[in-house]
Parts: C-alpha cells; structure tokens; sequence
C-alpha cells in the first residue's frame, strides 16, 4: 500500500511579492526546483517530496485558501483586508511587500468637501477610512492605475499603496494621509491547521 500523502500546496502571488518571497524559500528543504524561471506551470516542484507551489494573482490566494485547494497561501495585508470575509487564519508577517495605504490627491483636502470620488481598488479599506474622517465617499472601483484617475478627472482623490512616493510624484499626485501600513503575510486553511500541522510548522519554522 502506498504511503504517499496528497500533495500540500503553497499558494505564492505572481509579480513583485514572489520575487521578495523566494529568497526566503532558498537554502530551505522547500526551495524550488531549477527550471521554473521561464517555465508557464502555475504548479511547481519544490525539493520536499510532499510540497507543490502554486502560483496565481495575489487577490485569488485567500480563496483558494478558504476552499482548502491550497493550503497556505502569501498575500498582502491589503487584499487580505479586502477579503477578510473568507476563512483562514493569519499565521505570520513576513516582513516583505513592506508599503502603506494611502489616501492621495492632486492638493490638500477642502476643508468643506462633503463628497468625494474615490479611485481604488480597495472598496471596503475606502469605505472605512473615508466614514473615519466623516466624509461620504462614491467609490470608483478601478482594477490598477489609479494614480492617473484625479489628474484626468475621474476622481478627486484615490486610495492605493504606496511605497517610494514615486508612481505618485511622476503623476502630479501626493500623499495626503497614510491609513494603514501594509506588509505580506502568510495565511493558512483552517482544517489544515490540525490535519498537515506538522509540515505547517516546519515550512513555517523555516520561513521566520
Ligand atoms: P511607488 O511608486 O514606489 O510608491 O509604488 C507605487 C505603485 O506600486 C502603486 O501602483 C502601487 O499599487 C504599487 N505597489 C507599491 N508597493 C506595493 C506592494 N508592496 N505590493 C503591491 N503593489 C505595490
């Protein structure tokens, strides 16, 4: 009889945030395979018999991690935030994807704004901020570059990440508050928590 367990998955966003992650995987029992570079898999080899690694867009991670289709998953504070209605459970900051969220504009707030558009893709983080500071948003629902939506008249203001200040500068915007500061975290699927426990606190170990 075999003995050979179902393979656990680590769901890894594409783009800049698997990039910083790697590193943390290199010199581990879970770094990758060679040959993933150019390769179009979305499943990938790792040198742990039992580990795959999977690799999606960051805002499909925590589904993915709800439904237990993978097991743990790497992902922003932001989306996380944006989908805190999904079940899973937040394991460990990985001190990477380190930005803010931001409020920006083209100038200072008018003190006697009532009503703002709001450009971004982070609906619920808007909602709860702009409520904070006692403003009723319209919120303009935009997929990315949301930097470009005030300077051509969109929206007044927009809610997105920021990290040099630069993609905000070279579009004439600037920062007017910072409403959270955001880094990437692990998260895990809840049954897996007591039923893979063991490779969970191994990969977990090796990652902090
Ligand atoms: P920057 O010009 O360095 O301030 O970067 C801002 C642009 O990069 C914006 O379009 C952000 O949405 C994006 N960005 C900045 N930091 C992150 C991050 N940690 N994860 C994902 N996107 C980011």
């Amino acid at each position: 009889m075999s003995t050979k367990k179902d393979p656990f998955i680590l769901a890894l966003p594409k783009g800049r945030v698997f990039k910083d992650f790697l590193p943390k995987l290199e010199n581990t029992p879970f770094a990758l395979k060679d040959n993933f570079e150019n390769s179009r898999k979305m499943l990938l080899d790792t040198r742990h018999p039992d580990l795959k690694v999977l690799i999606i867009r960051g805002w499909d991670v925590p589904a993915y991690i709800t439904s237990g289709a993978a097991h743990l998953g790497v992902v922003g504070k932001d989306i996380l935030i944006e989908k805190e209605d999904e079940e899973f459970v937040e394991l460990l900051d990985l001190e990477i994807g380190k930005c803010r969220l931001s409020l920006a504009g083209k100038s200072n707030l008018n003190s006697t704004s009532s009503r703002l558009r709001v450009a971004t893709k982070y609906p619920k983080s808007a909602i709860s901020y702009m409520n904070s500071i006692g403003i009723q948003a319209e919120i303009i629902y935009l997929h990315g570059s949301q930097e470009i939506a005030p300077v051509l008249g969109l929206a007044d203001v927009i809610i997105d990440l920021v990290d040099t200040g630069n993609t905000l500068k070279e579009n004439g915007m600037k920062e007017l508050d910072k409403i959270s500061d955001i880094s990437t975290r692990l998260i895990v699927n809840k049954a897996s928590l007591k039923t893979r426990s063991r490779l969970i606190a191994e990969i977990t170990d090796a990652l902090k």
